[in-house]
Parts: structure tokens; sequence; C-alpha cells
């Protein structure tokens, strides 16, 4: 196995986050012993939330010592009332970053010396939301990092250097090409807008009647919560009458997790997220103590409504209308303001959609359906493609990641 295997494993498990960790880059690590065994494999899933080092660095700790993952569980429930039902769950859930952070750091017991860490992105180096990862790998005593890509992030560069100082072998340019294709998204965001079509269609193409599972919708509402605005064409809006809200995502109970602390007296019906429990008993001074990450809960995105028309030609009894808080823009360009905007296409709008973004996220059910199929002369490259284990989904249904090529 060469650096290039390793990185994969890496760029893999990032992709399956991509967009949902807007307005941070989609990052994985894999996470390597001193004789080559692959520990863990971790990515960052959500904003405000651990980074994909820390996540890979907690999986390791947990599988490698088992008063490890133990003794944070307790910890975890006494100040946060949160218990997980095994390690299983432990490891994949959103935990409390500056926690979760000390506590790797008072516990890791020297077990991570000598290791390797395959990270897609430079490991950040300054202390923000969560805590350096550079800092962090430095002190676990880590003998090698190898990096996908430089972070040109004025604000997080620098982690080499730090790693460096910390005696940390450092490679650069690994993978580099792929590397830099799974922070794109990121980096269009920052500098200047990131905007992608979103379609679910059955195996051949058709987008007719309702395709897609629950937890697809709910993976789809989720991406509506990271955007500014959702896109979508007119004739659409008069069809099918939408309301592109984000009702289905599971980040209500994320809230409740790691929220304010009266997100969790509303919380009384089962998590969603099936592998956590909430305890009514939670300690609420420690709730209110902590810093709440910033935008948990989901807002229903703005709205951009392309067509020649104008606003008030529009049935304003159509449900997207009536969502608080919200605006609705009709043009036939983008909006100035948007950032992150996903463009929801139909049968027949992908080409025209295709001028205003770079990226193609299309959602497969493998069903085949006998109805008008979509249509698109835009070129396509594929990036990633979904494996049939993918958490977001049924195991009936993949999506792939691609570029617009223009
Ligand atoms: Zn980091």
């Amino acid at each position: 196995m060469n650096d290039e295997f390793y990185m994969d494993l890496a760029l893999r498990a990032a992709w399956r986050y991509q967009a949902l960790t807007l307005p941070n880059p989609a990052v994985g690590c894999a996470l390597l012993d001193k004789s080559g065994r692959v520990l863990s494999i971790g990515a960052h899933k959500k904003a405000g939330f651990l980074h994909a080092e820390v996540n890979a660095v907690f999986a390791a700790l947990c599988d490698l010592d088992v008063n490890f993952a133990q003794d944070f569980a307790c910890e975890y429930a006494r100040k946060f009332g949160v218990k997980f039902q095994n390690t299983k769950a432990l490891k994949s859930a959103l935990l409390q970053p500056s926690f979760t952070y000390d506590f790797i750091l008072n516990r890791h017991g020297g077990l991570l010396g000598g290791a390797c860490a395959y990270v897609t992105l430079e490991p950040c180096a300054h202390r923000g939301k969560t805590p350096s990862c550079a800092e962090l790998l430095a002190q676990l005593g880590l003998s090698r990092v190898v990096i996908g890509a430089r972070d040109t992030n004025a604000q997080a560069a620098g982690g080499a250097e730090i790693l460096r100082r910390g005696g940390i072998e450092v490679k650069f340019d690994v993978c580099h090409t792929a590397a830099a294709e799974l922070a794109e998204p990121f980096y269009l965001a920052r500098e200047s807008s990131f905007c992608f079509i979103k379609i679910n269609a059955a195996l051949n193409g058709v987008v007719h009647g309702r395709i897609g599972s629950e937890k697809q919708r709910a993976f789809v509402h989720e991406l509506r919560g990271v955007c500014d605005y959702v896109g979508v064409g007119g004739q659409t809006v008069r069809a099918d009458r939408p309301t592109l809200d984000v009702r289905a995502a599971k980040s209500d109970e994320i809230s409740a997790l790691v929220g304010r602390a009266d997100m969790l007296a509303l919380n009384t019906r089962a998590p969603e997220l099936g592998e956590i429990s909430v305890s009514a008993r939670a300690d609420k001074s420690a709730l209110d103590a902590r810093v709440a990450p910033q935008n948990l809960k989901p807002r229903a995105p703005d709205v951009w409504i392309y067509s020649h028309r104008a606003l008030l030609d529009f049935d304003e009894s159509i449900p997207l209308f009536g969502v608080a808080g919200r605006k609705v823009e009709v043009s036939q360009s983008l909006p100035a303001d948007a950032k992150i905007t996903m463009i929801e296409a139909g049968a027949s709008s992908f080409d025209e959609f295709a001028q205003f973004a770079s990226h193609a996220l299309i959602f497969y059910s493998a069903q085949m359906r006998n109805a008008g199929n979509f249509k698109a002369n835009a070129a396509l490259q594929p990036l990633f493609i979904s494996s049939a284990s993918d958490p977001h989904l049924e195991a009936n249904e993949f999506y792939g990641w691609f570029k617009i090529l223009k």
C-alpha cells in the first residue's frame, strides 16, 4: 500500500459530507498506527463540530482503549445528559468539541505515538470553534502527517509549520488534484459563490413521480439547511406547489444534544438519530455554560424562483411563500447575495440551470420507471460516487457528485 491508497480512504470519507460541512470544507482523515495498520477513518461532518482529524483520533482511542470509551461516555452523560448505547454510537455521534478535545488530551495515554495521519487538507492552525488540529496531532506524538492539499485560508493555514515544530515529518500534495476537487465547493463559497444542481432520478433517469426514500429526503433537507438559497424553476413552483423547507432534517435532535438547554425540554419524541438518547436529567447549568456551536437549528433557506415573470404572478397560497422569515426572489439570474445555492432541478431544466452551477448532485434509486427521463447536454465529470452502504441513504439508493464542465 502506498500513500495514495490511504489518502483515497480519507477522500472518500470526506465526500460523504460534501456540502453538509459548509461554510467549512469537507475534510477526511485516515489514521495508521506505527506498524501501518489502519486505526480509523474520520470526516468532518458539520460546521461547529469536530474536525476530521479529531474524529479519527477519537475513534482510534475508543478502539484501542476500552476504558477511554467507557470513561468518556460516563463523563459526557454526567455533563451533558446524553447517553450512548454502545461504542459505535459514540464514535458516530456529533460530540461537543471542546469537551471531547480536552478529554483526548488528558487521556490519550501515548497510544498514538508514532502514528501516521493522512489528511485531505492541511490541518488547521488556529483555535476557532474547535481548537487547532495541528496542535493536537503534535501533542499526540504522531511521527508523520501526509497532506492532500495546502490550506490557502489565511486564518487556518500554518498547520504544517506547527507539525514540523512538533518533530513530525510532513508530506504535501499526495492525491493533490483529488484533494483540491474535494475542497473546491468550500473555496467557491468563501471566495464567490457555490451553486450546485440537485436532481433525484430512477436508475434509467426518470424523474417523474415520487422517487427517493425518507432517508434521501432527510439528506436533502439537511443540505437545504446549509444553503442561503434553494433555486427552483417557475414551472415547478406552479405545478408542484412545494414548501422547500427543512422539516425532515435530523438537526432538530442535534440541537437538542448540543444546543441550548431549553431545547432539551422540547425534545420529548424519540430521537431520529437512533443511536443517541437524551436524558431529561441533564445538568442544566452545564448545558447553559458550554459554548453552543452556531447555526445548529437549520433555517429554511431563502428561495430563488428562476422565471421571467414577476413575484406577483405566483399564487401566494403556494406553501413556499408561507415559510416564516423567508425571502423569495424571482429573477433570471442568481441572487447577488447567494453564497451557497442548491438548485432543485426538474426533468427539462438541467441545461438551463447549468449556466449558474459548477457541480451537480444526482441521487439514484435502483428502480426503472416507465416515464420521461431527464435530459441534459451538459458534460459531467464524476468526482465521487457513493457506496452501497452510504449512511445517508437506503440500500437501494446511491448518489454522485459531478463537476459540470463548461
Ligand atoms: Zn482542524
